[in-house]
């Protein structure tokens, strides 16, 4: 029988309150796109990281034929760029329809020049944007603001979501805005921690949007529409005699709309109880030290001045809503009187201004407030500003703590920056990675550690929509990958617990009380355990059974596991996996172990849940997949076994996650390169880095991922050598060498390699097809492409998936 643990008290509470609601379970791209597809006639796209979901899911609704708020099926094209969706946008709507796109980074540039535009004619519409960063030095996939801060001249409103919830709200107070006050609106919410973050949130019903789009206003969208049953000319050229006037003619439209924004917030709040302000103030009354900040980062603040207040500091945050137009008299008004001294964080970087756009919007509005008559400050407070969160860049709790301790410095420093060690210009701050909220300390953090493709984030964006939607937990699923996604490590981190999350960061180390690796491999290069907290669960894809499997581990990871008292459970997913027919998709049997251990849900409710995603994920791709599904799920429970894990150990021995370090590396791949490797990267200071962008190459070579379980081997005497498997390896990790047959003379007997077979190569000239064991991802592509089978075992090709172990230590 499974036991059920220690978790299980825990959240009993939570399902016993669960009730049927509008809560939904989902990730920030879907949050705004349900409200842009259901307010929307034409949806222009082309996809780029991290909003392409947001495109994807409107062709697939469009496609599926769900209608709009209106009954019809909005039209989505895909463009040849984001310069042509930005350009299709314009025409719909000149064309009176309700119209919008999706985009980021780069993308966002592509449509600078039709937004300018789109705004010079005063027309409604909303682009949403995953904000992420350009690509400068390096590209980069991830997260933050330079993209949106380079359209903040272009007429644009700029109105920013903080979170999974307020993406999906903002979506409709945007869309409501800026049909009332006809100035376009760019909702932007934080690339990945918010696009990609699944969370459980109030969903905005048709009826909510129906009165925030009234017909009224829809109709006179329509009215300005280039019809030639009433003509009249737009677009045109202007001389000097009238251009710059015609500019400023514009101004009242842009003066009125951040009254338009927040009536419409205050509509918002009539209707769905959920209160939005241009600057929200959230902290002490009598607060000293504010930080200023928009995007992601500001839940994290509002957690950590939670906890600080509660302590009795003098803190608060202002969140800024709609930077553009900018409202000082909005932001003043926020602000307690009493506040000495503002820190105003920026997640971009400006190189060779004098500060970044946000810290110098406030810095004007506060010294012209001053400059008035009746100043809201008895004296003008310090104001500092800092950059955090580039690309992606970790902010949490502990850096929000070193702002405000920076602030209450005698003479803090005027520019900072947060999340790095700056040992060049000595700006960085420092910070007690130590430090830990009340609110982290009571949710339930979890880590998964997967490879990417294999299942690992799908299923765990099951599992928090299954705990969101089966209890009335809050819960939040975000997900770490790397930039070569497939074959690279994932690592999803989950947190659910009864009051809301804005925990906007990482799990930290010791903090998981639920730690699984589905990778096998990983335990030998990564000190997986790190982020397990004492007395967790630690849950091993392994092929060993429970017996056996304690002696093989690192000697570092078993210390971890006494020292910390981990439970131990081990499961051989892979073979529950292919006796069910699935191959290596091991997602389910491992989201079996992970409620079946936990106890979250009563076991045959968490099994009928994850049926039902199965049936949602795999039901339209035929009958079979699921049907597998559902026997591994059925046989996982009895194929999962606890190990005993030794009060104490024999012997203490070597770290954990030790890279063997070849001896001679040069300086630069020993202290840059090879740290990157071992995923230290964020260790490294500023100092270390190339200031252009400028890398040595031939350094994948130290990069020794050892990833399969399986890899080809060669059947020399099959082999037609006709260089498909070569072709077709994503990783070069299959290479074909011709050579003169006496160069092999000293090979070792495991030397495969047989006459060449081309007339083009000289006689006594031979070939070898060999494998690079740790380079191979084991994904069968070269297998799969080989075109020779034995004529008297057709399963035989002339190249054969095999276990990698063994081969790799005759390598
Ligand atoms: S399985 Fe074949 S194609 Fe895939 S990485 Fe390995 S050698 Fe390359
Ligand atoms: S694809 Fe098959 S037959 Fe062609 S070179 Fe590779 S192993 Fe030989």
């Amino acid at each position: 029988m499974l036991h059920r643990n220690v978790f299980v008290s825990w959240f009993i509470v939570g399902i016993e309150e669960c009730s049927m609601s509008t809560k939904i379970t989902i990730d920030g791209n879907e949050a705004a796109a349900s409200v842009a597809f259901r307010a929307s006639e034409v949806i222009a796209i082309y996809p780029i990281t991290p909003s392409s979901n947001m495109g994807e899911l409107a062709d697939e609704w469009a496609a599926a034929g769900k209608p709009n708020l209106w009954g019809s099926v909005p039209r989505v094209v895909e463009m040849q760029s984001e310069g042509g969706a930005a350009g299709a946008v314009h025409g719909a709507l000149q064309a009176g329809a309700l119209a919008t796109t999706f985009t980021a980074s780069q993308g966002l540039l592509l449509m600078i020049p039709n937004m300018y535009k789109i705004a010079g004619e005063l027309t409604p519409t909303v682009f949403h944007v995953a904000a992420r960063a350009l690509a400068t030095h390096a590209l980069s996939i991830f997260g933050e603001h330079s993209d949106v801060m380079s359209t903040r001249a272009t007429g644009f409103a700029l109105l920013a979501s903080n979170s999974v919830q307020e993406a999906h709200d903002f979506a409709a107070i945007a869309s409501a805005a800026t049909l009332a006050g006809r100035v376009p609106v760019l909702h932007f919410f934080d690339g990945f921690r918010t696009s990609h973050e699944v969370a459980k949130i109030d969903f905005v019903t048709d009826d909510v949007l129906h009165a925030l789009l009234p017909a009224e206003r829809i109709a006179a969208q329509r009215a300005r529409a280039l019809s030639p049953e009433r003509p009249v000319i737009r677009g045109t050229s202007q001389n000097p005699d009238v251009f710059f006037q015609a500019r400023e003619a514009q101004n009242p439209w842009f003066d009125a709309f951040p009254t338009v924004v927040q009536q419409a917030m205050d509509d918002f709040a009539a209707l769905t109880g959920r209160r939005y302000k241009l600057f929200d103030y959230v902290g002490a009354p009598d607060a000293e030290r504010v930080i200023v900040i928009m995007g992601s980062g500001a839940d994290t603040v509002e957690e950590t001045v939670a906890h600080l207040t509660a302590r009795g500091d003098k803190v608060g945050l202002l969140k800024v809503r709609l930077f553009r137009p900018f409202a000082p008299a909005a932001l003043l008004a926020a602000l307690p009187h009493s506040v000495r001294s503002l820190a105003v964080l920026d997640r971009c970087k400006e190189p060779g201004a004098d500060g970044e756009p946000l810290f110098k919007d406030v810095m004007v509005a506060l010294a012209e407030d001053q400059a008035g008559t009746a100043p809201h400050f008895a004296a003008m407070p310090r104001v500092i500003g800092g950059r955090y969160g580039l690309g992606s860049k970790e902010f949490n709790p502990a850096m929000v703590c070193a702002v405000f301790a920076e602030l209450q410095q005698a003479a803090p420093r005027r520019r900072f920056t947060i999340g790095i060690e700056d040992d060049v210009t000595g700006l960085s701050l420092p910070w007690d990675a130590g430090f830990r909220t009340d609110a982290a300390a009571s949710a339930f953090a979890a880590v998964f550690y997967g490879l990417g493709s294999d299942g690992t984030v799908s299923a765990n964006k099951n599992s928090i929509k299954i705990i969101g939607d089966e209890t009335a937990l809050f819960a939040q699923g975000y997900f770490v990958y790397d930039s070569k996604k497939s074959g690279a490590m994932t690592v999803s981190h989950l947190r659910f617990g009864p009051q809301p999350i804005r925990s906007a960061y990482l799990t930290g180390e010791g903090d998981a009380k639920f730690v699984a690796c589905h990778q096998p491999l990983f335990i030998e290069q990564h000190d997986v355990l790190a982020h397990a907290a004492p007395g967790a669960v630690f849950l091993l894809n392994a092929s060993l059974p429970a017996d056996k499997v304690w002696a093989t581990l690192p000697a570092a990871m078993q210390r971890r596991m006494v020292e910390k008292k981990i439970s131990f459970w081990v499961i051989d997913a892979y073979q529950v996996a292919l006796d069910a027919g699935m191959g290596r998709r091991i997602n389910t049997v491992m989201q079996t172990c992970f409620f079946a251990i936990s106890g979250i849900l009563p076991q045959d409710q968490a099994i009928a849940a994850i049926k039902r995603a199965v049936e949602k994920t795999y039901g339209r791709k035929g009958r079979r997949i699921a049907e597998q599904n559902y026997r591994a799920i059925d046989a996982t429970v009895a194929a999962l076994q606890r190990v005993d894990v030794p009060e104490t150990l024999a012997a203490p021995d070597a770290a954990a996650g030790a890279v063997a370090i070849a001896a001679g590396l040069d300086a630069f791949t020993r202290r840059v390169t090879i740290p990157l490797i071992q995923g230290k990267g964020d260790a490294l200071p500023v100092s270390l880095l190339p200031v252009d962008g400028t890398w040595p190459t031939s350094t994948a070579r130290h990069e020794k991922r050892n990833l399969a379980l399986e890899i080809p081997v060669w059947d020399e005497k099959l082999c037609t050598q006709c260089g498909k498997c070569v072709f077709v390896c994503p990783h070069s990790a299959i290479r074909a060498k011709i050579f003169p047959a006496e160069r092999v003379g000293d090979a070792p007997a495991t030397f495969k390699h047989v006459p060449a077979r081309s007339k083009d190569y000289a006689p006594g000239t031979h070939m070898s097809y060999q494998v690079a064991p740790e380079d191979c991802t084991g994904c069968t592509l070269c297998v799969d492409v080989c075109p020779i089978r034995d004529k008297s075992n057709v399963s035989h090709k002339a190249l054969n998936m095999a276990p990698q172990p063994p081969l790799r230590a005759q390598e």
